[in-house]
């Protein structure tokens, strides 16, 4: 893309030309589904156009947001961390958000999203079983049952989420097609959706998939950017020179970047997952490594080999362990606005332990990438102001922590 085009699809974007009426980012995003999903897909979009920025609706999902997520979450200058790094570094604390991470803002505006338009149930689908959580949470809370789609190798793997779910009144349905892990919940999530499109509503985990979702998911996560900008502003006065966020479908980051994308002098960086190494299915750095295809009803990219196959992919962070990435990312890669880099296994890893030891907050493994990323930044940019994106706490990440770390689980005896 040459500098002209990429500069009047900046503008286009800023002026909220995007997505436009066929789903699109530019070039990328729109609606490749089986043309038995595509009356729902439709139905959903006219829902999402009447209600979501309804008045009625914006007050009542501001008022649970505030009453029930504990949203404005706080903006926290990090002195210890800036000292170590040579700039000035806050931290927006999704990780303080009810349930424990950013997906909350988006399963509680699409339940009661549902609820608007009439739905008798949820579907959604998870993968660590994070988003599981946060959908089985919203739906008690608006009153809808809730059926959560989840790989047998996750429900394994993930149990202590898999029993939160059951607590919060939802039914887990392990899958044994596929891969067995998020790539089959996700299939089948849709193929429940289409046997059922009038009564059962899709609530879809980050900015991914078919139009609109990303535009939804956008909508619902910016509450985290524009809360971080006035915060910023009222503290310090300006802006930050940067804002910093994890990667995975792109909801946390495209929450944190869409406010400041209009704010030329704030650099935006997205950090991928690096996993083990730059090998082919040794990590998750869509945006790094990718090429352009269409995973999940959007053109975007995606890990793939020479035949088009979808890759394989690993991170030692489940959330960030998906071959995909959300359109509108793959757009602003293209014209330049953000940059995206990546942070490996033991980057996420060592950045983790030195929030915890300076700053007493444990973070998820994936916002850690975030974490690592900044501080790279840091380092080549001495004396900037830095914005991290803290996606979500580390708690579910003890059982990894603890194969990680082994010295560090043992206790002293006092006699
Ligand atoms: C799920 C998850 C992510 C990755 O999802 P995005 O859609 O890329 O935001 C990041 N951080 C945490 C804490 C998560 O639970």
């Amino acid at each position: 893309m040459d500098n002209q085009e990429s500069a009047t699809l900046l503008a286009r974007l800023i002026g909220g030309d995007f997505p436009d009426d066929r789903g699109r980012f530019g070039p990328f995003g729109g609606r490749y589904a089986p043309e038995t999903l595509m009356p729902a897909l439709q139905r959903l979009e006219a829902g999402v156009r009447r209600y979501l920025h309804d008045s009625a609706f914006a007050a009542e999902l501001g008022h649970e947001l505030r009453e029930w997520v504990g949203r404005p979450t706080p903006l926290t200058p990090v002195r210890h961390l800036g000292r170590n790094w040579g700039a000035e570094v806050w931290l927006k604390r999704e990780d303080l958000a009810h349930t424990g991470a950013h997906k909350i803002n988006n399963a509680l505006g699409q339940a009661l999203l549902a609820q608007r338009l009439g739905a008798k149930r949820v579907i959604a689908e998870t993968g660590a079983g994070q988003h599981g959580v946060a959908t089985a949470a919203a739906c008690a809370r608006v009153g809808i049952p809730c059926t959560v789609y989840m790989g047998a190798v996750d429900v394994r793997r993930q149990a202590p989420n898999v029993d939160r779910m059951h607590q919060l009144g939802a039914r887990v349905v392990p899958v044994e097609s596929g891969d067995r892990t998020l790539r089959a919940a996700i299939d089948e999530a849709f193929r429940d959706w289409v046997s059922d499109p009038e009564d059962a509503y899709y609530l879809l985990g980050s900015a991914v998939g078919p139009h609109p979702y990303p535009w939804l998911v956008r909508e619902l996560q910016s509450v985290i950017g524009r809360e971080a900008r006035a915060q910023f502003l009222e503290m310090t006065g300006g802006l930050p020179d940067i804002a910093v966020a994890c990667v995975g479908g792109g909801s946390n980051a495209i929450g944190l970047f869409h406010p400041f994308v209009a704010d030329a002098a704030v650099r935006l960086m997205g950090v991928e997952a690096g996993g083990r190494g730059a090998g082919l299915g040794e990590n998750s750095a869509t945006l790094e490594r990718g090429r352009p295809g269409v995973l999940h009803g959007s053109y975007s990219v995606l890990l793939q080999d020479a035949d088009g196959q979808v890759q394989e992919t690993h991170s030692i962070s489940a959330g960030l362990d998906y071959p995909g990435v959300g359109p509108e990312h793959a757009l602003l890669k293209a014209i330049g606005r953000v940059d995206y880099v990546s942070a490996t296994d033991s980057e996420a890893l060592e950045a983790l332990r030195e929030c915890c030891a300076a700053e007493g907050i444990l973070p998820a493994l994936e916002s850690s990438h975030a974490l690592a990323g900044a501080r790279r930044w840091a380092r080549e940019n001495p004396g900037r102001r830095i914005l991290i994106g803290l996606s979500g706490r580390g708690d579910k990440d003890m059982p990894t922590l603890s194969q990680a770390f082994p010295g560090a689980a043992t206790t002293t005896s006092h006699h």
